[in-house]
Order: structure tokens, then C-alpha cells, then sequence
């Protein structure tokens, strides 16, 4: 049995810094379909940082919620409960789950197989409780078991980070041999680029700064190119001899968009995947004189993240983490904002492997 109480983080208000918390009701399950999930890891992304500073407020109360909540939506963890509904997880099972929750099941894009754009979806670390504490409910229909072979350190990225590049690289639907140029070495690209070159693809990566150039170069599937952005375009078509099928923006740096825009070929692919504050520039003659489709990318579904965990445990991908005690937020949150920080940062909930 869970206990009554917990420890963990709660976002009290916007703009404040978390309060660690040891008195936090351990929640109870909301459907027949939901899991109770003991934490051993949750990442901190990008996301978090909007959801801190109120940038996500209309997401919080889009879904009747308000303040306070658990952050981080890269939960993963052990299941100590299962709801009557529940076939294909069991109690003592490790699982990660996407942050998308609550599906309807009845609209136009459940209905479709799309149910990540559900507009009904809660979002666990955004719109209701997340991984930041030692037990989360979530929606058995969005968690899955992780291979033996994944510790939950790196498993906890992938829920987020991992997925999103991943869908990234489906999205830009290349053929093996063609090349991509992933924008951006952090959390998501060091991961990417693993991801395109076990699919046979040609890699590029660009990043402005020097410590995850060097991580990159390091890892088992190294990129083809790894390039450092401050040097210009021109630079990067020099060196790589051409232009790239296709484009992955895994940065919210406006200015490197035009930089992606210009290395992306004439009737290229060019996908949006960080989230930049301010409307993305994008000048007309790439779209009418250059023909490149643009699209976007969002997380996954359950089936997709299945094989990508698969893959990342049978490839031996590497996920690059630094971790701290969940006590320590504020200094991950210092590391975070230094510059030039190299793989993803993840918070430490209980000592389970
Ligand atoms: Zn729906
Ligand atoms: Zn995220």
C-alpha cells in the first residue's frame, strides 16, 4: 500500500521559485483506466520553464485546474496500483508515460487515431499533476513498460525529448541515404541524431556552442558533420558539399531559423519542433520560389513511443543526463540557464534503477 503523504515539488505561484514539500497527499486514481505510478526520475524540459513563468497559464485552466502543481512531464517510474480497466500493465512493472492524458475517445481526431491533438487531453506537469514527486497518477493508455535493458535515467527523457524528435525525424519522412540537418545539440538533437543515424540517414548538426558540439562528436552514432553555427550558412554548405533534404529546428532561437531555412534544399522539408515565445520569421520566397513544406512536430503516441524506446534500448542510443535530487531543483535550474550545458538534466526521486 502507498502511503498517505509524499514528498515532492509544487509550483505555488507563476515566476516563484518550486517549494520543495514533504506533506503532499499522495493522489488517488481518477478512472478505472489509470496506474499509480512510483517515481524514480522526471526529466526537466523546456516546458517546465513555460509552465513556471505562466506562459502555459491558458493550458492550466483550459482543463479546470489551477494552482498549485507538480511539475515535469517526463515521468517515469514503477507501478504500485492498477485500475480495474487496466489490461496490459501490471503492479511491479516499469513504465514511462506521455504527458498527454484523459483522451476523450470520441472526437473527430480520437476517432482518427490522432488522440494527441484531443483537445480534451490533460497534460500531467502542465495541466495536472506531474512526475516531480514520489507517486503520479497517469492514464494506462498512455504508458507503456520499458525494455529491462533502460535505466530510468534515461528513460525519463525519452518521454518528451526523445519523442519529440523522434516524431520529428517520421515527420520529415526521409529514405536512407538522404540527409538531415538537426538545428540545435541539447536535450532533443543529441538524442536525434542517434535516432537518424540508426535510420541510414546522412546527419548535420549545428549548434552555436561548444560544449554539445564536443558531446555529439563522442557519441556511438556520431553525426556526419558537426557544426558550429556562429561560422554562418555559407560555412555549413561549404563543409558539407550541398544542401540537406530536410531540416529539424530543435531550438526556440529565432535567428536560427533563417540559418535552417538557408542549408534546407529547394522542395526540402522543414520542421518546426521548439517552441519560441515570439512568431517564427519565415520569409515568403522559401515558401513560393523554394517550395519548402514547413510543418510541426508534437510528441507521440503510445504505439510510436513503443518502438522508439525499442530502439533506443536494441541501438544502445545514448542519453545524456546530469541528475539531482529533487531537494536541488534550484541548482539544476542554475546548470540549466548556463550556457553552455550539454545533455538533459533530470530530477532524482527516489533511488530506484
Ligand atoms: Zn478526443
Ligand atoms: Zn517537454
Amino acid at each position: 500500500m502507498p502511503p498517505s503523504i509524499m514528498k515532492g515539488l509544487l509550483l505555488t505561484e507563476f515566476n516563484k521559485p518550486y517549494r520543495f514539500s514533504t506533506d503532499i497527499p499522495v493522489p488517488k486514481l481518477e478512472t478505472e483506466d489509470d496506474v499509480l505510478v512510483k517515481i524514480a526520475v522526471a526529466g526537466y524540459c523546456h516546458t517546465e520553464m513555460m509552465v513556471q513563468s505562466g506562459e502555459w497559464a491558458d493550458k492550466i485552466t483550459a482543463t479546470g485546474r489551477s494552482l498549485p502543481l507538480i511539475p515535469s512531464h517526463e515521468g517515469v517510474g514503477t507501478i504500485v496500483e492498477v485500475g480495474a480497466n487496466v489490461k496490459h500493465l501490471k503492479v511491479g512493472d516499469r513504465v514511462g508515460s506521455l504527458t498527454m492524458q484523459h483522451s476523450c475517445g470520441t472526437c473527430s481526431d480520437c476517432k482518427q487515431g490522432l488522440p494527441k491533438f484531443c483537445d480534451k487531453n490533460e497534460m500531467y506537469g502542465v495541466s495536472r499533476d506531474g512526475a516531480a514527486a514520489e507517486y503520479m497518477v497517469v492514464d494506462s493508455k498512455w504508458t507503456i513498460s520499458l525494455p529491462s535493458q533502460l535505466s530510468f535515467e534515461s528513460a525519463a527523457p525519452l518521454m518528451c525529448a526523445g519523442t519529440t524528435i523522434y516524431s520529428g525525424l517520421k515527420v520529415a519522412d526521409l529514405q536512407p541515404g538522404q540527409t538531415v540537418a538537426i538545428i540545435g545539440a541539447g536535450a532533443l538533437g543529441h538524442i536525434g541524431i542517434q535516432f537518424a543515424k540508426c535510420m541510414g540517414l546522412k546527419v548535420v548538426c549545428v549548434d552555436a556552442r561548444q560544449a554539445p558540439l564536443d558531446l555529439v562528436q563522442k557519441l556511438k552514432y556520431a553525426p556526419d558533420f558537426a557544426l558550429d553555427a556562429t561560422k554562418g550558412v555559407d560555412y555549413a554548405l561549404k563543409t558539407i558539399s550541398g544542401d540537406v533534404d530536410a531540416t529539424l529546428m530543435a531550438t526556440d532561437s529565432l535567428a536560427a531559423h533563417e540559418y535552417g531555412l538557408q542549408l534546407t534544399k529547394k522542395h526540402g522539408t522543414f520542421v518546426i519542433i521548439g517552441q519560441p515565445t515570439d512568431p517564427i520569421p519565415i520569409h515568403y520566397s522559401h515558401l513560393i520560389f523554394r517550395n519548402l513544406t514547413i510543418k510541426g512536430s508534437l510528441l507521440t503516441d503510445p504505439e510510436t513511443l513503443k518502438e522508439m524506446v525499442t530502439l533506443v534500448a536494441e541501438k544502445g542510443i545514448e542519453v545524456k543526463t546530469r541528475s539531482y535530487p529533487i531537494q536541488d531543483v534550484e541548482t539544476l535550474l542554475q546548470d540549466y540557464h548556463k550556457e553552455n550545458h550539454a545533455g538533459k538534466l533530470v530530477l532524482r526521486v527516489s533511488d530506484d534503477q
